[in-house]
């Protein structure tokens, strides 16, 4: 299962979107300030970790159900007339 989502990065000062690239520096298009990722990746840390909050329940939490359910209902099959929905 693949659970790539895509969080874009903004920029701290005037919450633009795209960056050049330089070398390890990112410039803000809008106002010019330039960033290592690493601090872009901090500015953005709270968007990043609600992001990952929301694939973890939107994706992986239904999926891990879907699994279980499946795997109960394999368990089971043809040993108790037990029916899971
Ligand atoms: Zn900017």
């Amino acid at each position: 299962m693949d659970y790539t989502s895509k969080v874009s990065l903004v920029c701290p000062y005037c919450g633009g979107s795209s960056f050049n690239e330089t070398g390890s520096k990112f410039v803000c298009i809008k106002c010019n300030k330039s960033f290592t990722k690493n601090e872009l990746e901090k500015s953005n840390g709270a968007r990043i970790n609600k992001q990952i909050q929301t694939v973890y329940e939107k994706q992986i939490l239904p999926d891990i159900e879907k699994k279980v359910k499946t795997s109960l209902q394999k368990a089971f099959k043809g040993n108790l007339n037990i029916k899971i929905k």
